[in-house]
């Protein structure tokens, strides 16, 4: 447990270097990627075939998920294998391997979301959210839908 979540907080170190600071949603974007990388089991040689496309309100700290999902997937605006999509309030990210039908769609719980606005309404920094997030368990986190 812990040597799982060593590399957990290396990654989202990882992406505090890329994205300039640490924040929630930022540990979100890191979990997805994590997450989608290990139920697709894109680590056997098949990671150049991920493709992601992000649907999340389009501005911050929603939009910092995305720097979490570039940062462990490789998969970025740069290289065109990241779309993003506005979107009113709900945030779904869809994994796809191309030339294969395995696909994965993560919903981040809207709860979630309403409780990190609430934590930051009474001033708790993004830091503190940010560890938060990374203890909390995928399943409270996320719903998924696998086909
Ligand atoms: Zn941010």
């Amino acid at each position: 447990m812990l040597k799982e979540n060593d590399k957990l907080v290396l990654k989202i170190r990882n992406a505090e270097k890329l994205h300039g600071h640490l924040g929630p949603f930022l540990v979100i974007g890191v979990r997805m990627g994590i997450l989608a990388k290990r139920i697709l089991n894109t680590n056997a040689g098949e990671s150049n075939k991920l493709r992601v496309t992000a649907k999340l309100p389009l501005l911050t700290p929603f939009s910092c998920i995305v720097d979490g999902i570039q940062a462990t997937t490789q998969c970025t605006v740069g290289n065109q294998k990241l779309r993003i999509e506005n979107s009113q309030a709900q945030i779904i990210v869809c994994f796809e391997l191309q030339n294969s039908d395995k696909a994965l769609k993560a919903h981040v719980n809207p709860k979630i979301i309403d409780e990190l606005k609430n934590g930051y309404s009474k001033g708790a920094s993004n830091e503190e959210l940010a560890w938060e997030i990374a203890s909390i368990p995928e399943s409270q986190l996320f719903t998924i839908e696998n086909h």
